[in-house]
């Protein structure tokens, strides 16, 4: 054995942010200071569609999303979000709802009061409210709005709707550099000065310090690194982490997988959304979904029982383990909403589902339930270990049923009311 000191096992940094209240009736979501990194998602519905907008929300937020996003864009959405609002309570779902506004935010948010009171936090794009003097008196109009109705903003500056008049400002300035930046240091720059100048502005028109949460997104990686690493070291405000237009499918999850969990690790980041376009016909969950395992993977946030699978070699005769671990994955999430009220805790359990008995065996003793099915030349039989002890043995065309049932007679013992009785 080496000697020195123990290793250490690798964790998140933290860091200090201000912190955010999100509110809908009781429901108070809290971003940045000690709060949980939160999932937020958002909508594809036109919110003219009450019912459509209102069944996406639930389903969003049912996935696990904490705040969803709705667009309103016209007058039909401004006057649809109540109503939406209404919906959601109406099927008891009280996730509060985030409005995004680009041009015409400043009018909307005035003439429809009732938009304005329904949601519970407003996105503000200050590359979108308006140009020379119109942009400042817009961009006051929505932060008086915020004020007058008590709702934290984001300012969420996007690469793709930079402010213009700033970035053409900023080469002007930097072409009488000495040595010039090169033009991506000065856009890097320009979408934090626009961040910055729009929260100081936010604050001078009287706007609550931690109300105001900030986003520089860009799609990118290294540039959402870059960005985000500076815009952390320059304030305190909560920070919405994500990278934009991150593209389908594992393109889309890799990339945003990638960038979010190197600045989480870095503590950078109080609430994110991974931003994947759905493959025609996928649920809008998926974004959900990838957010949470992120967390999740980063030891940040525990929302789902994990199950370990091999991947499968030529140790494995056939798909059977494959099945059975998406089967079992598939089983815990879709109980997780019922289970999560009916059993505390759960989202702790492990299970492990492997394919032959070189790894099968030692990863099943390290979950609290798992099963090493048999490999190539192995007998037909599949031990299955609790709590790190071999306790039986499963055979026949039945395995993934009873292994389905043994999981969920562990959960009701470690996690149901029986734990006590
Ligand atoms: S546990 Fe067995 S089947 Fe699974 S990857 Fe390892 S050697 Fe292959």
């Amino acid at each position: 054995m080496a000697e020195g000191k123990p290793i250490e096992s690798a964790q998140p940094r933290a860091r200090r942010s201000a912190q955010a209240r999100i509110v809908w009736g009781p429901r108070v979501v809290t971003v940045g200071g000690d709060a949980p990194v939160r999932v937020q998602s958002m909508t594809n519905t036109d919110t003219a569609d009450v019912i459509g907008t209102a069944v996406q929300v639930k389903e969003l937020a049912q996935a696990g999303s904490e705040v969803v996003r709705i667009t309103v864009n016209t007058p039909e959405a401004a006057q649809a979000v109540p109503h939406v609002r209404e919906q959601l309570d109406r099927m008891g779902i009280d996730v509060p709802l985030i409005g995004d506004f680009h041009y015409n935010g400043h009018t909307l948010l005035t003439q429809y009061p009732a938009c304005a009171e329904a949601l519970s936090k407003y996105r503000i794009n200050p590359g979108n409210v308006g140009k020379g003097d119109k942009h400042d008196r817009q961009f006051s109009q929505m932060i008086e709005a915020a004020m007058r109705w008590d709702k934290p903003v984001r300012i969420g500056v996007n690469w793709g709707s930079l402010d213009q008049e700033l970035l053409a400002q900023m080469m002007d300035d930097n072409s009488r550099r000495a040595q010039p930046w090169d033009a991506k240091q000065v856009m890097y720059e320009a979408l934090i000065s626009s961040a910055l100048q729009s929260a100081a502005r936010a604050e001078e028109l009287g706007m609550a310090h931690e109300q105001i949460l900030l986003s520089c997104k860009v799609s990118g990686v290294q540039d959402l690194i870059a960005v985000y690493r500076e815009l952390a070291k320059r304030t305190d405000h909560a920070l919405h982490l994500g990278l934009t237009e991150a593209g389908m499918a594992t393109k889309g999850t890799v990339a945003s997988a990638t960038a979010l969990s190197i600045l989480l690790q870095e503590g950078i980041g109080d609430t994110i959304r991974v931003s994947l376009t759905p493959q025609p016909g996928e649920s809008r969950t998926q974004e959900v979904v990838i957010a949470s395992e992120i967390l999740q993977a980063l030891g940040l946030r525990i929302f789902v029982p994990s199950v370990t699978a091999c991947p499968g070699c030529g140790r494995t005769t056939s798909t059977t383990f494959q099945e059975l671990a998406k089967q079992i994955d598939d089983f815990l999430r879709l109980q997780m909403p019922v289970w999560r009220k009916q059993y505390p805790g759960v989202e702790q359990l492990k299970v492990a589902v492997m394919g032959c008995i070189v790894n099968g065996p030692g990863e099943s003793k390290h979950a609290d339930i798992g099963i090493s099915l048999p490999g190539t030349g192995e007998a037909p039989a599949a031990p299955v270990f609790i709590d790190g002890e071999k306790r039986l043995t499963l055979r026949g065309e039945g395995i993934a049923t009873e292994f389905q049932a043994l999981v969920e007679n562990y959960i009701r013992k470690r996690f149901g009311a029986e734990q006590t009785a």
